[in-house]
């Protein structure tokens, strides 16, 4: 099983990493999605972690690979069924993510009916930076997510756009999966998504949680 760090020392090993979609209006109007009543939910397994500041490994031959820049919510314990007033005490921290999408087959999906699993699931789908103790972020709603690629601006975006925020996503997703010590929550995309290739080089940053410079491999 694959671990997260924090920047205190501490490893967390998430079971799963549960996505929102269509948590960002300006994200939505760009799929020419429409937005939903409740929070779109999807999973990525462990073995879709990597580390961000490594060479992101994408896959080939399967079409189009975009980046969501993403905060990760990481939870501090067992939780099942909580309030939304209790949810904040569950977390641990944040993190940044990349929610990397295998666009094409996502399209065909979605055209069918058909479950995201391939394309939000494959190995290494969820790179992801050290993450930070909760007690060291302010506001949570007032954090830049920004991406780069070879020095051109793509996402840019603040955490306070963000639809369904981050209490009410715990007490909803606990209701119907219990979230495990570790389990990561990514919670969305601001607009800017768009194709990753081999030797891009890429800046992403979340203030407060993480500034990373990295490279497609
Ligand atoms: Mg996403």
């Amino acid at each position: 099983m694959k671990s997260i760090i924090f920047s205190n020392g501490q490893k967390y090993t998430p079971s799963k990493i549960i996505g929102i979609g269509r948590n960002y209006d300006k994200h939505i109007q760009e799929m020419k999605s429409r937005p939903t009543e409740e929070p779109v939910i999807f999973i990525k397994p462990n073995s879709a972690l990597q580390d961000i500041t490594q060479p992101i490994e994408i896959p080939k031959n399967h079409g189009t690979v975009h980046h969501e820049v993403e905060l990760a919510v990481c939870m501090g314990k067992r939780t099942r069924a909580v309030k939304e007033a209790e949810a904040m005490k569950y977390v641990a921290g944040y993190g940044l993510a990349l929610d990397l999408t295998l666009r094409d087959v996502q399209a065909r999906a979605k055209q069918e009916g058909l479950p995201w699993s391939l394309a939000k699931g494959f190995d290494g789908a969820c790179p992801v930076s050290e993450f930070v103790d909760k007690a060291k972020i302010g506001d949570v709603y007032d954090l830049t997510l920004s991406l780069s690629v070879n020095g051109q601006v793509r996402q840019h975006s603040n955490t306070g756009f963000m639809i369904f925020k981050i209490p009410y996503l715990i007490s909803y997703i606990s209701q119907w999966i219990t979230l495990l010590k570790g389990d990561l929550i990514i919670t969305g995309t601001p607009e800017g998504v768009g194709p990753l290739q081999s030797g891009d080089k890429i800046e992403a940053g979340i203030s407060h949680i993480a500034q990373i410079r990295t490279a497609v491999k």
